[in-house]
């Protein structure tokens, strides 16, 4: 397994923001600007925020990663996607999980797998927010080995006929379409993935009240009960279904580094704000040099989580460009994993340092930092737990695949 420095040359990266992205950002700004009041409102209520995705369609942003063809599809780079789930980051993450499983995990899988059959059926109303799209791998006894679940389908009169139960489902009732993923009746080999649609009989969906954390955000348990799939409704070869989720999770990995980063800014941001306005003798609470200490540490993760998630989303660019090429696929994978596993873990040590620096008013509930704290504990766990990665990432450099489920 190549390294994936060996396809990158570093001098050809420009992240030098140009007019165009510069005329999308601001458009990611204004729905942004719509969402925080409603995102707080919904957070001090403990409820999930179902506005965030009407906003960003009116937006036009739910189809940045889709084609042109597909209804408001935009098919921008994505390096420019990045960049948008950034911005939105800075909301929370809720909107950024929002975003990043509608649009890189479950878009990007329909885009890379999908037949034109389903890219019209489904893309089209997802790109326009009429249809939202989730991912259904983690089972309750499946999560860090996708590979043991335990969901089955058999094939009945040309329909496959699904059971089971998927848990801790981003979006999971709010869906109209799950990617869900199963293996034949009384197998463990020839997984595959299917488009099912939340409206068919025998489907439920049950969302997970009490979290900690991520509270504006739909999770679900799902319920399939002989939930019948036409034909039409195979994604991807049959039989590759592991291979759909794992291209999913590394494109997922890319928009959560990316909203990590967005997190971790906020953090900086609000304590740049309250640091600068509080004093104490007389002296402002940011000339305090324990205080400056957090101050440049948050600056400077800040920073090498953004470049490095940039630098994923390059090395992205690079494989769309020759999308056969295997070891460059690797490469993508194991750039955004390192972009994941860093940017998450830099987004909860900003929000603690956040907190620190805020002392006793960075532990009120509606404090930006102590919200970021509490949900960015979750972004070490969702797309690979960040024990996971970090073995993913020792395997890649020793020119290993990661054995345990990839
Ligand atoms: C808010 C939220 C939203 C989510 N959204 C989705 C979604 O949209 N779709 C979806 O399919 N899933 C989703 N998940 C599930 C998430 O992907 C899983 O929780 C995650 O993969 C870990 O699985 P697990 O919880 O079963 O933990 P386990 O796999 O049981 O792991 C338990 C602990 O053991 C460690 N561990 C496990 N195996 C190994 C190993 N081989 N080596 C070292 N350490 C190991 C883990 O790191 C962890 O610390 C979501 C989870 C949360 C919390």
């Amino acid at each position: 397994m190549p390294r994936e420095g060996e396809f990158v040359n570093l001098s050809n990266m420009d992240f030098d923001i140009s007019d165009e992205q510069a005329v999308l950002l601001e458009r990611v700004d204004r729905a942004c600007k719509e969402i925080r009041p409603i995102e707080d409102k919904c957070y001090a209520e403990d409820r999930v925020d179902d506005q965030v995705a009407p906003i960003l369609a009116r937006a036009g942003l739910l189809g940045l990663v889709v084609p042109r063809e597909y209804g408001d599809g935009q098919g921008v780079d994505a390096v420019t996607y990045a960049l948008a789930a950034e911005r939105i980051g800075r909301e929370g993450l809720g909107p950024a999980a929002f975003f990043s499983v509608h649009t890189a995990l479950c878009q990007m899988t329909i885009v890379r797998w999908g037949t034109e059959e389903q890219k019209q059926r489904v893309l089209i109303p997802a790109t326009k927010g009429t249809g939202i799209i989730a991912f259904g791998l983690t089972e309750p006894n499946a999560g860090s080995d996708p590979a043991s679940l335990t969901t089955s389908f058999e094939e009945k009169e040309g329909k496959f006929v699904l059971s089971g139960q998927k848990t801790w489902i981003s979006l999971g009732s709010t869906a109209k379409w799950v990617l869900i993923f199963a293996y034949p009746r009384g197998k463990k080999e020839g997984m595959c993935a299917f488009l099912v649609d939340t409206k068919s009989s025998g489907f439920k969906a049950e969302r997970i009240k009490d979290k900690l954390g991520l509270r504006t955000s739909d999770t679900s348990t799902l319920y399939l009960d002989r939930v019948e799939v036409p034909r039409e409704g195979l994604l991807g070869p049959p039989g590759k279904g592991l291979a759909v989720a794992l291209s999913g999770l590394m494109d997922g990995r890319l928009g959560i580094a990316a909203g990590c980063v967005g997190v971790a800014h906020d953090c900086l941001d609000e304590s740049l704000r309250c640091t600068g306005m509080r004093s104490e003798n007389d002296k402002l609470v940011g000339d305090n040099p324990f205080v400056q200490r957090h101050l440049g540490l948050m600056a400077t993760s800040l920073e090498a989580a953004r470049l490095l998630t940039l630098r994923s989303a390059y090395v992205k660019q690079r494989y769309e460009e020759h999308a056969e090429d295997k070891e460059l696929r690797d490469a993508v994978d194991l750039a955004t994993t390192k972009a994941k596993y860093f940017a998450s873990n830099t987004a909860l040590e900003a929000a603690d340092r956040g907190m620190l620096v805020l002392s006793a008013a960075g532990r009120s509930v509606e404090n930006r930092c102590a919200r970021h704290f509490a949900d960015a504990r979750v972004s070490i766990i969702f797309e690979g737990t960040n024990e996971i990665l970090e073995q993913k990432i020792a395997l890649g450099s020793l020119g290993r695949n990661f054995e345990a489920y990839s």
